[in-house]
């Protein structure tokens, strides 16, 4: 029972492992592309229609590995980061929104501005990943590789529009309240604070990465 439990934590772990690894490798290459091929950066567009849509059905689960910026994250940034406790002045919704209207904004001002130059527009957005990048590398130094994924505009919009969907549910008589699951969590969630409260804090946030299910002892946590 004991062996079972590990391999199913092992499996869970190694599979988002890889996945994450491609996907955040593609990354760098995109990155480092989109100087020299600006059309390169209508990615970024592409990203936000498909982790927004995603999230309609799903919730945040693009933002698991699917994001290259997240699966970046937690492949490359995890190694230099201390993985210290994300500050809940960044999980606000006032800070999000302020970041959400000001990269917009911003956005919305070149576009109209570069109209209808399409490779000036597509260099801006690679401007854009590569400064909001930078931001996200720095409160990686600072605090946690996932840091920047609570303000990241494509994950607040994610939040709100899939906070109910495809849903962590527990069963409150099979949780010993080990925290196992919170412990694992990449995105710092309490799954085990449901044994208590009526829903876990920031549930929006939750990348459905199913790495809490995999490794509760008890097969308390579902979706
Ligand atoms: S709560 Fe569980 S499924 Fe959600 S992000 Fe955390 S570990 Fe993954
Ligand atoms: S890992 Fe399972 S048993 Fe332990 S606190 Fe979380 S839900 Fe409860």
């Amino acid at each position: 029972m004991l062996m079972e439990w590990k391999l199913r934590i092992k499996e869970a772990t190694k599979i988002r492992k890889v996945e994450q690894y491609i996907v955040g490798t593609v990354f760098i290459i995109l990155l480092v592309a989109g100087w020299y091929f600006p059309l390169i950066g209508y990615f970024i567009p592409l990203c936000m229609i498909a982790g927004v849509g995603m999230a309609t059905i799903r919730g945040r689960q693009w933002c698991n590995w699917y994001c290259p910026r997240g699966s970046f994250a937690d492949t490359y940034l995890k190694l230099i980061s201390p993985g210290k406790i994300i500050p809940r002045v960044l999980k606000s919704n006032p800070v999000r929104i302020a970041v959400l209207v000001f990269l917009m904004t911003m956005l919305t001002f070149q576009i109209v501005r570069l109209w209808p130059d399409g490779f000036a527009i597509g260099g801006f957005f690679v401007i854009l990943l590569t400064i909001t990048t930078v931001v996200g590398l720095l409160l990686s130094l600072i605090y946690h590789q996932r840091s920047w994924c609570y303000i990241c505009p494509i994950g607040s919009l994610s939040s709100w529009v899939g906070k109910n969907k495809h849903q962590l549910m527990m069963n409150n008589e099979a949780c010993i309240s080990c925290k196992a699951c919170s412990k694992t969590c990449p995105m710092q969630l309490a799954p085990v604070d449901m044994k208590e409260a009526k829903e876990m804090q920031y549930k929006g946030d939750c990348l459905k990465c199913g790495l809490c299910v995999a490794t509760c002892p008890k097969d308390a946590l579902s979706f």
